[in-house]
């Protein structure tokens, strides 16, 4: 099965508003297996409307429709629907119930307008909005030997368009009743390809649960997405591929969901009663940006320099530091040297200097390719190798 979503409104193709339930319908489909192969946004003309969704009809399985089914003059989508069924809009008798009471209950006259929100293209049934007045439109359009389209015709109103098609709609498409999980695994320290390679079969597509590998300045994420009945089942499968993952992976792997290096290395220095402090040239105060963000970081952080770093003098900087705030550990960076091979390519190299109150370690840095990032990546290996001295003297 396969879908098209049908943005109806001239405030979208005019562009004074932007058309984020598209978006968001795509995104619910998908997580329950059914591909979207058109987004289709049409203004409030009824020829236009009945235009598209002809089209939709020989191209798609399932057409979700969002806007236009209000009380207004320029809400054609019930119109266009009749038209593309040839048939009459007939009156739904507890659909005008509903309207008649959400008036009431709010104390005011149902205007006349409003009636139409209770008609419905012959053969179709309403989605009930238990939000707003209007409600949706459900119909199934034949198409000869092909089996019938689905349609689903929502309001506009994000909230209302939402809240009707998780209840009331997606039970009704297949696989609408499998419930998914995901979680996210987040490393550090080796490449895409490497960690690909460390976890074999388990990325292999149409694998369960599902592990797929994205890659942002050098963080490396493990998207794992389960299928199952039931929510239970589903954390389960979770459960067991992680610890699958972190087995395999070890030290690379650094945290969760929303979690970055910093909050790992932050959380472990409070709970050991520990202090660090910064000095960085090539990176420029992105290490010391990147401690404020983390809510704790004043309980550890006991400050930071930017300074011009000559190449012998990053290990006096860093005791200079030391000495000024009295911190356990210092995280230096020295001055970027790039340069450029034969073929055009650049390569990085920026020296990185740790010392702990009974410990000192360096090392060189290194990245060839996009320059851009380089920065971003030295912060965050600075500040992982700091993670990684943490937990080999935690065991
Ligand atoms: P109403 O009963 O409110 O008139 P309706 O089904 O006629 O509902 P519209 O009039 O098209 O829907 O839009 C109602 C509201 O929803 C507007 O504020 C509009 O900006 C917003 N809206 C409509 N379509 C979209 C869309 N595709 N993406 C985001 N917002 C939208
Ligand atoms: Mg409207």
């Amino acid at each position: 099965m396969n879908a098209e979503i049908i943005a109806i409104g001239s405030e979208l193709t005019s562009g004074a508003k932007l058309d984020t339930n598209s978006q968001w319908l795509s995104l619910r489909l998908a997580e329950i297996g059914i591909p979207c192969l058109y987004h289709t946004t049409v203004a409030d003309d009824l020829n236009a409307n009945v235009e598209v969704l002809k089209l939709a009809v020989g191209r798609a399985d399932l057409i979700c429709i969002t806007g236009g089914l209000g009380p207004t003059l320029d809400d054609l989508t019930r119109h266009a629907l009749a038209g593309l069924m040839d048939v009459d809009l007939v009156e739904h008798a507890e659909s005008m119930q509903h309207l008649e009471s959400f008036f009431q209950s709010r104390g005011r006259e149902m205007p006349e307008r409003n009636r139409i929100q209770a008609m419905f293209p012959s053969g179709s049934e309403p989605i009930v909005n238990p939000v707003g007045t209007a409600p949706g439109i459900w119909a199934e359009v034949p198409r000869g030997d092909q089996p019938s389209c689905f349609i689903a015709a929502f309001p506009g109103v994000p909230s209302e368009m939402r809240k009707m098609f998780l209840e009331q709609v997606r039970p009704r498409l297949p696989g609408g009743a499998t419930v998914i999980r995901r979680a996210r695994i987040n490393c550090f320290g080796l490449g895409e390809s490497a960690v690909e390679e460390i976890l074999g079969t388990l990325t292999e597509r149409g694998s369960d649960p599902e592990v797929g590998i994205t890659a942002h300045e050098a963080t490396i994420t493990l998207r794992v997405n389960a299928h199952g009945a039931t929510e239970e089942e589903c954390l389960k499968k979770i459960e067991s591929v992680e610890g699958v993952i972190r087995e395999r992976l070890g030290d690379f792997v650094f945290g969760a969901e929303d979690e970055e290096l910093e909050d790992a290395v932050i959380r472990r220095l409070v709970e050991s009663d520990l202090t660090f402090a910064t000095v960085e040239h090539a990176t420029a105060g992105l290490l010391a940006q990147r401690i404020a963000h983390v809510p704790d970081a004043a309980e550890c952080y006991r400050g930071g320099a930017v300074a011009v770093i000559s190449e012998d003098s990053l290990k006096q900087e860093a005791e200079s530091i030391r000495s000024r705030t009295n911190a356990d550990f210092v995280i230096a960076i020295g001055a970027e040297a790039v340069t450029t091979d034969g073929t055009g390519r650049m390569s990085s190299k920026i020296p990185l200097l740790l010392i702990g109150p009974d410990f000192e370690r360096s090392e060189i840095m290194e990245w060839s390719g996009n320059p851009a990032i380089t920065k971003s990546k030295a912060a965050k290996t600075a500040i992982d190798a700091l993670r990684r001295h943490l937990m080999q003297s935690e065991r």
